[in-house]
């Protein structure tokens, strides 16, 4: 097989004229192609750059620039029975693929989730965007599919591992649009990540998956070497070979927990801001001699004395309440599929060094419940764009998305005076490169929950440098962010325990 490099279609074009413009480039028929990458240059006229995968005859004759032989790696794990047990708190993006990978390579696999199947989360997140009604245990952060799994789903990570073919392949497999393996910002949408991600949970119980859902980990059982051999839930106790622990950034208590067991964990900077609304058409003029169709993203950067960025961007999306504990507000954002609600909104975010925070949890619940006390409801604080560099507090050029409404808060009271300028100045900047970021946009916050606090520090075996048979993964272990990271994370982990195996039993 051939990976032919460089092929140029205009914006414009279908990419069924594809076909006609690598058998141009070779002189020659085609058996079977399929698009590997497509990106935007946009450098001079714009184009679509792509890269592909071909089959035809004496392959060998063409190759030179551009055009490199390609050899497909089966990543997929050796079925053996491996007669050991694993455990899985949380199934979020970390833990689905830790389990995928696990059952596939032939290994008992128990998953307890804190939150209900999506079937049902969906319902009382419904109800909670509507009625305002919070179930502590079934919300945007907690339940199958785990965080990401009402948001846009984008998929865009700068992680370069082979792997990452193999989750996309394993998303596809479920139902996913084919594109996401090439497009150059990939994202499936809440409506359709549900769907697929119910499919995989299917596909795990069908091959032998345990789960436990609404089952949380409450505690742990160690041995006198500190090993891991089991852990605790309200319905009794379940013995373990290895523990993965997948709980996500906002599981409080779990962590607490984790303390009060002497496992060692370090404390990491954090980011907090607020959300920033435009109508979806102010982000379009920018692209608008691109000529590019979909729903337009940016992504921001101001470099000052600290970081200030934008943060998981939602094209055509809404903002939505993603808390999970009553009175505290955190806010987040959400796509579907279509991102047609003509409104763009942003996280813009400031980085707070560790060395600034005694304890990042309580830091920034201190913050969520500011928010609530101010609200005095899950109505979001808000304030228009202008008038925060401006200091005034008017009423809002236009109403938020988000669902539970908004109460006008001042801004400037929020940030640390330090920060303040620093935001101001990035806001400015961020002005410049898209004209109208300040005069059209509203804010709505707090957006305390794009990081996890802490880290659970592991080996190069791991597992948690002071408690063999724990294996801390995804973002509440501080070793991800985003849906693409932590489910690479996942498969990290049951890579190390495969590997750990094979060594054992000198495969
Ligand atoms: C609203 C929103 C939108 C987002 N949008 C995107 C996006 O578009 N693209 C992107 O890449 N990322 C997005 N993210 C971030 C992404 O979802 C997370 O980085 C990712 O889900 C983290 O994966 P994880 O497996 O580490 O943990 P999580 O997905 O957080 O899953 C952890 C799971 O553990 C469970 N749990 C907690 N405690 C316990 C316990 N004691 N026992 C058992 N189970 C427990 C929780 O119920 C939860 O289901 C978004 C996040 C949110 C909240």
């Amino acid at each position: 097989m051939l990976q032919i490099n460089g092929i140029k279609l205009k914006i414009d074009e279908d990419e069924s004229k594809l076909k006609e413009k690598i058998e141009k480039k070779l002189h020659t028929r085609v058996k079977s192609f399929e698009i590997r990458r497509k990106s935007l240059d946009a450098r001079k006229e714009p184009v679509y750059v792509y890269s592909v995968l071909v089959e035809t005859d004496h392959e060998e004759k063409y190759l030179g620039k551009d055009i490199v032989r390609y050899d497909p790696v089966d990543l997929k794990a050796e079925y053996r029975p491996r007669n050991q047990v694993c455990i899985i708190a949380g199934y979020g993006p970390s833990g689905i693929f830790a389990a995928y990978r696990l059952i596939e390579a032939g290994y008992r696999v128990i998953v307890f989730e804190k939150g209900k199947r999506i079937l049902e989360r969906q319902k009382d997140v419904e109800r909670f965007f509507r009625e305002g009604i919070l179930d502590e245990n079934s919300n945007v952060q907690f339940g199958e599919g785990g965080a990401g799994t009402f948001s846009d789903a984008k998929l865009t990570t700068r992680i370069k591992d082979p792997y990452i073919d193999y989750i996309l392949d394993v998303f596809v497999q479920h139902g996913a649009d084919p594109k996401i393996r090439y497009e150059p910002h990939a994202h499936i949408g809440t409506d359709e990540i549900r769907k697929i991600i119910e499919r995989i949970t299917d596909r795990l119980m069908e091959k032998g998956c345990e789960f436990h859902f609404s089952e949380p980990v409450k505690d742990l059982i160690l041995d006198e070497s500190r090993r891991v051999t089991g852990i605790v839930t309200d319905q009794g106790e379940y013995r373990c070979d290895h523990f993965l622990s997948g709980i996500g950034h906002s599981a409080y208590e779990t962590i607490r927990m984790f303390c009060d067991r002497g496992i060692y964990i370090e404390k990491k900077d954090i980011a907090l801001g607020f959300r920033v609304e435009h109508p979806q058409s102010l982000i379009d003029a920018r692209q608008t001699g691109s000529r590019v169709k979909e729903a337009n993203e940016y992504f921001l950067r101001y470099k000052g004395e600290k970081g200030v960025y934008s943060f998981c961007m939602c094209p055509g999306g809404i903002v939505i309440p993603a808390m999970s504990e009553k009175r505290t507000i955190v806010t987040n954002g959400m796509s579907y599929a279509a991102r047609d609600s003509g409104n763009a909104n942003s996280a813009i975010l400031i980085q707070i060094r560790k060395e600034e925070f005694e304890d990042g949890y309580a830091y920034l619940h201190e913050i969520e419940r500011m928010a609530y006390d101010h609200s005095g409801s899950f109505k979001a604080l808000s304030q228009n764009v202008a008038d925060f560099m401006n200091g005034r507090l008017e009423p809002l050029i236009r109403e938020s998305t988000y669902p539970l409404g908004t109460v006008l808060y001042d801004f400037n009271r929020f940030f640390q005076e330090e920060d303040l300028r620093i935001v101001k100045d990035a806001l400015k900047d961020f002005d410049r490169k898209i004209p109208g970021f300040i005069q059209e946009g509203i804010m709505i916050g707090p957006e305390t929950r794009s990081s996890c606090p802490v880290r659970i520090k592991r080996n190069e075996a791991f597992e948690s440098v002071n408690t063999p048979g724990l294996y801390p993964m995804g973002e509440g272990a501080g070793y991800g962010g985003g849906i693409m990271s932590c489910a690479l994370d996942g498969i990290r982990i049951a890579n190390a325990i495969l590997w750990k195996y094979e060594q054992i039993s000198g495969n």
